[in-house]
């Protein structure tokens, strides 16, 4: 099997290894040894990254990372909890949505500018309103990019006895998250991102009191945490026609991130990525959203050239005819655009993107290449 063309650049889901897909290619027996060990080893690899083995336990569910989101929030919030959404960009506001969808209570907490969080008005914000139960947070906020202080934030939440629940979805796997340390109820990781599995399962990581403390709060039969656990830990089982195609996938996915050098390495391979990558743009001049001082290194998100020329469509069609695969859409007001630095590329294969997207700016005639500032088209 050679690598696909065009090579897929989004933040998630991402390009899979040869070995990751080739374990797609058998059929499964859902109650047989083989998907048992393998499921296993899913539940136990992912909370080890995190520092979590002892605290917390992972509980593997069908769906997209959203699916983790949902159940998470039931396990860890009560019927009338009222949760502060620490919310810089897309997926903040889209945590208030999976809230309110839960029928629970959000409250968001708006980072202007696709900035940081400031401490003190955060503690402001959640010593102002004694009905807040738990402070919710993006690790990585993948609209922008921008990477959040969930130490800190964490911090903060226990000082004042609120429950912290941490989307690391996008960052898991690559970003450091010491989960023990920070205490958190709920981290919910996707196995497409940093992992560079395939998407078709959410990972919840709920602690264990947390999780025992939840049992008949669900209000949901397949979102049920607590009863999919029990019926893990009893006979390794998953609940429910498991995803076995991904299951394989994803255990090899994690075979080849422990193999190679697990967490931190992941990181130094995304953060050379990521400078070839702004680097490159920068030469262009293409300039980036927010500061590098912000910025995750498993995302870049650039503003869109002012130039009359520019056009979305034709860029991206004409990156993507030249071998590479753009997330199609914009996750911010004004206009700009997102490459994933995540999966299994090199910085060799960035920079042949940065020249796929120079001839294509060539080809188009786009000289002016500011940002182009106005919410258009
Ligand atoms: C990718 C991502 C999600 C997951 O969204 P799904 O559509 O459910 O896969 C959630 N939060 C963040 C920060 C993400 O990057």
């Amino acid at each position: 099997m050679s690598r696909q063309t065009p090579t897929l650049l989004t933040p998630g889901p991402i390009t899979a290894s040869e070995a990751v897909l080739a374990a797609m290619a058998f059929d499964y027996n859902p109650g047989d040894v083989e998907l048992l060990d393998m499921t296993r080893h899913i539940r136990s690899y992912v909370p080890a990254v995190g520092n979590a083995s002892g605290t917390h336990v992972c509980v593997p569910l069908q769906g997209s990372s959203s699916f983790g989101i949902e159940a998470s929030l039931l396990a860890c919030v009560p019927a009338d909890g009222k949760i502060l959404v620490v919310s810089n960009g897309f997926y903040g506001l889209r945590a208030c949505e999976a809230i309110e969808g839960v029928g629970r209570t959000a409250v968001a907490f708006e980072v202007p500018d696709f900035g940081l969080p400031d401490m003190r008005r955060l503690a402001d914000a959640i010593d102002a309103d004694p009905a807040i139960t738990h402070v919710f947070v993006c690790h990585v906020e993948t609209g922008s990019g921008a990477q959040n202080p969930v130490a800190e934030i964490g911090a903060v939440a226990k000082a004042r006895g609120k429950g912290l629940i941490v989307d690391a979805i996008a960052a898991y796997g690559a970003v450091p998250l010491d989960i023990a340390a920070v205490d958190a109820e709920a981290v919910i990781v996707s196995p497409n991102k940093c992992f560079e599995g395939v998407p078709g399962m959410a990972l919840p990581i709920i602690r264990r009191d947390v999780l025992a403390a939840s049992k008949g709060r669900y209000g949901s039969f397949v979102l049920d945490l607590h009863a999919r656990h029990e019926q893990y830990e009893q006979s390794g089982h998953w609940k429910f026609t498991p995803p076995t195609h991904v299951v394989a996938a994803v255990h090899t996915a994690l075979k080849i991130h422990g193999a190679e050098g697990g967490q931190p390495a992941r990181l130094a391979k995304y953060q050379r990525n990521w400078r070839r990558l702004v680097d490159g743009m920068r030469q262009l001049g293409i300039s980036t959203l927010i500061p590098d001082e912000v910025a995750s290194p498993i995302i870049a998100t650039f503003h869109r050239p002012c130039d009359a020329k520019f056009d979305w469509a034709t860029f991206h069609a004409g990156v993507k005819a030249r071998g590479f695969w753009l997330f199609n859409g914009k996750l911010t007001t004004i206009p700009t655009f997102r490459i994933g630095c995540m999966g299994d590329l090199n910085e060799n294969d960035v920079g042949r993107l940065v020249e796929a997207i120079a001839d294509t700016l060539d080809a188009m005639g786009v000289r002016e290449r500011a940002p182009r500032l106005i919410a258009a088209a």
